[in-house]
């Protein structure tokens, strides 16, 4: 493959795993979200299915940096990284202006304070509630009998403000069932269930200091609706990019990149 260098970035979720190979640490070629996380074949299939999107074998790949909660689990690894490192490299790859990050997984929500040159400088993190998660949506979306693709387009079709009090994920589960009983339509209730975590997250960011410009991560980004409402809900205007699940391996395989680039370096210098 001559000089190009291949690096893998691999993100082993609570709720899913996500490979990502970058070209000479500039060029996203490929990637690949396995919807299982930690413990689960979750983390192999997404390393041969990112694979099998371009025309390289593991062999191929000069690095690989795993990241997220299940990291050290990676057999493949060459070496692990926090996320918070890794969401952080990924945002500022992606969006140079980023200042703030305010990422929503499958079971934890964490707003990070960035520098200068996309360095971490301090972040707030709930992972001990599921409300304010990307759970709480999951629950929320079975009890509605929708899948949790539909609920951007369902909030766009709200025309009636719906508050839902209970912040707990198990009671916010028997308002909504109660809701739907009482003949609440279900585009209502999905907005009002994003504005709900909209108001948990938004305070853990005002906690940290938001700053524009202001960076959404994590799968529940997918999901504009949750977008929007944190936007309402923090006054500020959030980016988000079709990367934004992928955005934690984006940074693990730019570290890769640049530990390989580091190792070049040291071998110069020795073999002077
Ligand atoms: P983790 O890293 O903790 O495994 P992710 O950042 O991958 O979590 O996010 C997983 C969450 O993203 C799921 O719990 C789900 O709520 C949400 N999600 C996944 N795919 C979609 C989608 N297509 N539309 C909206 N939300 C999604």
């Amino acid at each position: 493959m001559g000089d190009t260098i291949y690096t893998m970035g691999v993100d082993i979720g609570s709720t899913a795993s996500k490979g990502l190979i970058l070209k000479d640490g500039k060029e996203i070629m490929a990637s690949a979200v396995i919807d299982v996380g930690a413990g689960t074949s979750g983390p192999s299939r997404a390393i041969k299915e990112v694979l099998k999107k371009t025309n390289l074998t593991l062999d191929d790949i000069d690095f690989i940096t795993a990241t997220g909660y299940g990291r050290n689990a990676l057999e493949e690894a060459d070496f692990q990284m926090s996320e918070l490192s890794c969401h952080a490299k990924g945002a500022y790859f992606l969006f140079p202006k980023v200042r703030a990050i305010i990422d929503i997984g499958g079971q934890d929500a964490k707003a990070l304070k960035i520098g200068d040159g996309g360095v971490l400088e301090n972040f707030v993190m709930n992972d001990k509630c599921a409300a304010g998660t990307g759970r709480f949506l999951d629950v929320i979306a079975r009890v509605l009998e929708v899948d949790i693709s539909q609920l951007e387009e369902l909030d766009t079709k709200s025309t009636l403000d719906v508050t839902i009090s209970s912040t707990c994920t198990v009671f916010a589960e028997s308002e909504v069932i109660s809701q739907l009983a009482q003949g609440t339509k279900i585009e209502d209730i999905v907005k009002g269930i994003h504005d709900s975590i909209a108001s948990r997250v938004g305070s853990l960011a005002k906690r940290v200091g938001l700053k524009d410009d202001v960076v959404m991560t994590g799968g529940v980004a997918l999901n504009k609706g949750m977008v929007r409402a944190l936007e309402r809900n923090t006054g500020h205007k959030i980016y988000t990019s079709e990367y934004c699940q992928l955005n934690g391996a984006l940074g693990a395989s730019i570290f890769a990149y640049q530990k390989v680039m580091q190792n070049k370096r040291k071998t110069k210098v020795e073999s002077k």
